[in-house]
């Protein structure tokens, strides 16, 4: 796999928070690092991201991580190895709604 494949769509920079719900889908929030301009995502702080805390919660701390070290592959992303939970994303704006069903 190669970090070239990715097309930036952002789909894996938006992150569960809290388990609120719409439309029988899981609301998360687009990741504090993430700048959208002219309709292009990139990342603040790309070159030191991995590692970055994204959202400390009492019982889980959220880390950037490689994508291949996800424990789940995100729908159409060129990045999947297929052997993975795959979850269907939808942004809309500053926040993402996440189907885990599909
Ligand atoms: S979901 Fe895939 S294609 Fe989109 S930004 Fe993440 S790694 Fe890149
Ligand atoms: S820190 Fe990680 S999750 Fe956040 S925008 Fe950068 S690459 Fe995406």
């Amino acid at each position: 796999m190669t970090e070239d494949l990715c097309n930036r769509c952002a789909k894996c920079c938006f992150i569960v928070t809290d388990l609120r719900s719409k439309e029988d889908k899981t609301i998360l929030k687009q990741c504090k690092f993430l700048i959208k301009e002219n309709n292009e995502f990139s990342c603040k702080v790309y070159e030191s991201r991995l590692g970055r805390i994204l959202s400390r919660r009492s019982s889980s701390t959220i880390i950037c991580k490689m994508y291949n070290s996800l424990h789940t592959e995100i729908k159409d992303c060129p990045m999947n190895e297929g052997n993975k939970p795959l979850i269907e994303v939808e942004l809309k704006g500053d926040y993402a709604l996440a189907n885990w069903s599909s």
